[in-house]
């Protein structure tokens, strides 16, 4: 499989590439064989999804026509435990980009060393066209064409792009009707009133702070002298920044899809969510803090910080702006915002990054969490919810630093290294049936 769909020249001579997702992960896979002595035939078997649906999603639009939407559902390995991962809508959604996000799920679930395998969903369509009750009919048609292979124990899904608690809150219901019994672990990311755990908004960004405060305690930093910049000012970012502004680190450059700003003093946090909070769109622009001045929107990955929390959309660090990033710390919060270009780039001036599988890993940790407490019927404080998060994180972070150490790679290899690793013993020990 080619890795480059295309090749495009950005202004400046550079070569981007336009990159099929499945075959980076593959690529990706290529570098952990490197350092591992998986045997031949497990690499076969990592390499593959172990079961992909297609299914026609047709819906009924407000004005009496009928749409038909394609939909995918992959379980990319169930060798650790029921397969999990999020289902996404959006225009861009293709069988390998499942594929991808299905096996980063199974890598990242197992890096954090939680008891599930790897799945994705998605259907491509544009939700910004679709009314409330389009969404929901479109929702629950999806629901019933992949009922077939969810489950409390066997796949379970959660919010994604474009999706959020109320999908699955229309999931959850759509699923206890075709059953005939309420069946909450069916999804998480659900409402509070439906079984959903207190903390889950939060975890994803906590992760990303816990991370954060793990690589600086590890360099010997101050967080009260660090100054970060971060991209995406949505639920994984604004959190991020608010919960390391606690901490005392100063939060100097933020951006949405809206506009850049930055402020050398350090935003007051707070100050800049009430306003987001009311804001039309919920966004930046327009905000004016004290000593805040608009910024072009990349020119927040470039500031003088000493840490840049990407968390909008993947492959923002690209062979382009790498060589003008100035942080010495990446904290991946989005998925895949770096490109392999800007990863070697990057790598070459010793940039710490933290890799997505490991940085934002809180939201999937705090979704088996969900889980747990859905088996059990128990639902837990968020003061439990978040130190036990803090505390897989904290071992998840060490194991992969110690790795990395140990072998002189960078945290992104060590962490693949660890989470196929793992799901490979999770094969060999079950044996290869029949
Ligand atoms: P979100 O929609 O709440 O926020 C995304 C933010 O990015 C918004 O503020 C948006 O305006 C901004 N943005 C979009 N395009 C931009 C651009 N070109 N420049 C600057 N900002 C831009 O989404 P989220 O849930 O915060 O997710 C962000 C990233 O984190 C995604 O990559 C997602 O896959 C990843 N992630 C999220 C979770 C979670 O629990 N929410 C968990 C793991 C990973």
């Amino acid at each position: 499989m080619a890795i480059q769909d295309k090749t495009r020249t950005i202004p400046g001579g550079i070569a981007e590439t336009q990159i099929n997702p499945y075959a980076m992960m593959l690529q990706q896979l290529d570098m952990v064989r490197e350092q591992t002595d998986i045997p031949a035939g497990i690499w076969e078997i990592l390499r593959r999804p172990e079961r992909a649906l297609e299914v026609s999603v047709p819906v009924t639009r407000d004005d009496g026509t009928i749409e038909v939407f394609t939909g995918y559902r992959v379980q990319y390995s169930s060798a650790r435990g029921p397969c999990k991962g999020g289902i996404r809508f959006h225009p861009g959604v293709t069988a390998d980009e499942v594929k991808a996000l299905a096996g980063w799920m199974t890598w990242k679930c197992a890096v954090v060393n939680i008891p599930y395998g790897g799945g994705k969903g998605g259907v491509i369509c544009d939700p910004t066209r679709l009314s409330r009750g389009e969404l929901e009919r479109l929702t629950r048609r999806y629901t019933v064409a992949i009922f077939p292979l969810i489950g409390m124990r066997r796949d379970v899904p959660a919010p994604d792009v474009n999706t959020n608690s109320q999908t699955m809150n229309w999931i959850v219901d759509t699923a206890g009707l075709l059953s005939g019994e309420a069946v909450p672990g069916i999804v998480t990311g659900k409402s509070l009133e439906l079984g959903g755990a207190l903390g889950r908004r939060e975890a994803t960004g906590r992760g990303v702070m816990v991370a954060a405060l793990g690589v600086l305690q590890r360099l010997g930093m101050d967080v009260t002298k660090t100054r970060v910049a971060v991209q995406g000012f949505g639920n994984v970012g604004s959190i991020s920044a608010q919960l390391l502004a606690q901490c005392g680190a100063r939060i100097t450059g933020i951006s949405d899809v809206s506009g850049a700003f930055h402020c050398p003093r350090g935003f007051e946090i707070d100050d800049v969510l009430r306003y987001v909070a009311t804001s039309p769109g919920h966004l930046l622009a327009g905000y004016n803090g004290r000593g805040v001045e608009e910024i072009k929107s990349d020119e927040v990955l470039t500031l003088d910080v000493d840490m840049l929390i990407p968390a909008a959309l993947e492959a923002q660090i690209t062979a382009r702006n790498a060589q003008d990033i100035r942080a010495k710390i990446i904290v991946e919060g989005a998925n895949g915002p770096t490109t392999p270009e800007a990863d070697l780039i990057l790598g070459e001036r010793d940039v710490i990054i933290v890799p997505d599988i490991l940085a934002n890993a809180g939201g999937v940790v705090c979704s088996y969490f969900e889980w747990v407490q859905n088996i059990q019927c128990f639902p837990w404080e968020e003061e439990e919810t978040n130190q036990r998060l803090a505390q897989i994180l904290q071992r998840s972070l060490n194991e992969v630093w110690t790795l990395a150490e140990k072998r002189g790679i960078s945290l992104r290899l060590a962490a693949f290294v660890l989470g196929v690793e793992r799901v490979a013993s999770a094969i060999q020990l079950r044996g290869i049936f029949p």
